[in-house]
């Protein structure tokens, strides 16, 4: 059952609109990609957490705070009794060990991932002591990418690699105790502590006049250009969307990168821009949002 649902954070969607609208940094592109790569190796961890059964309790992407750390645990599970905590990594190729240090197939060390998963167990641990709730923790390093392979892996480490997942979940469903209200309760307690702000984000700056303006194509990210009255057309991969669900992806994409500024037709207008009739927009504001003031002064809320 989930108690916790994942979803995209307020970083990733912002960078995700603005890999579109500005020229990113080499250095912001990878991070973004990243925390794209990142995002889909969750999705695919939680595809196959649909088959655990409901006696487990899920909380996802969990931000929390102890001794003046914080950290974030991808995956918690809690059932008979014990705590699962997940680190799910979506790394490709090939990698390997020596000792404790970690290195990717270009030779480039990085963080050791066991390292964090152990930190976060201790904070963990330590947190909910503080808040009344005592149990075990279980913790594991889990690989979901099937292109992933580590050379010099211990055995007996706490790693699932990508062909140990289907009987690692089989060994989950082993579990028949039903979940009590006092569990509930508990992992309710837990995701109680998660942290709506993430000190860890890192949108660089923008402004309004130096992003591209335009209505991006929902499946590709290319620019669309308007096909007739009713349509717009990607110019890349020739997917068709009407102009009011085009507008309303693009509001919500300004919403978002300028929660301060007022909703404005003129404004939505320029910032939309592939969208001739200006008419069409007040239409689409007026019938979504609430209009505020009169004719040339109004916004939308
Ligand atoms: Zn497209």
């Amino acid at each position: 059952m989930i108690i916790k649902p994942r979803v995209e954070t307020e970083e990733l969607i912002v960078l995700r609109y603005l890999n579109n609208r500005l020229k990113l940094s080499a250095n912001e592109l990878s991070y973004y990609l990243n925390l794209e790569k990142g995002f889909i190796g969750e999705i695919s961890f939680d595809e196959w957490m649909k088959g655990v059964n409901q006696n487990w309790l899920i909380l996802n992407d969990l931000l929390l705070e102890n001794n003046n750390s914080i950290f974030q645990i991808d995956s918690l599970l809690f059932g008979l009794n014990k705590l699962l905590i997940f680190e799910i990594k979506n790394y490709e190729g090939d990698f390997y060990l020596e000792g404790e240090r970690w290195y990717s197939s270009t030779n480039l060390e990085i963080k050791n991932p066991l390292h964090q998963l152990r930190k976060s167990e201790s904070l963990l641990r330590s947190l909910l002591q503080k808040n009344g709730i005592n149990l075990p923790i279980e913790s594991y390093l889990i690989f979901v990418n099937p292109e992933f392979h580590l050379y010099n892996a211990i055995q007996n480490s706490p790693i699932i690699f990508p062909p140990q997942i289907n009987r690692f979940m089989k060994k989950l469903n082993e579990n028949t105790i039903p979940t009590t209200n006092k569990q509930i309760n508990i992992a309710q307690k837990i995701s109680s502590l998660h942290l709506n702000y993430s000190p860890f984000s890192r949108i660089p700056p923008y402004q309004y006049t130096d992003l591209q303006k335009g209505v991006f194509c929902k499946t590709c990210s290319s620019l669309t250009s308007q096909h007739n009255r009713n349509l717009l057309i990607c110019q890349k991969c020739g997917e068709k969307e009407t102009i009011t669900s085009g507008i309303l992806r693009t509001v919500a994409e300004f919403k978002t990168l300028f929660p301060t500024k007022q909703l404005e037709t003129n404004i939505i207008h320029e910032w939309c821009k592939v969208i001739k009739s200006k008419k069409s927009i007040r239409r689409v504001l007026k019938e979504n949002f609430t209009m505020v003031g009169h004719s040339g002064a109004s916004h939308f809320l």
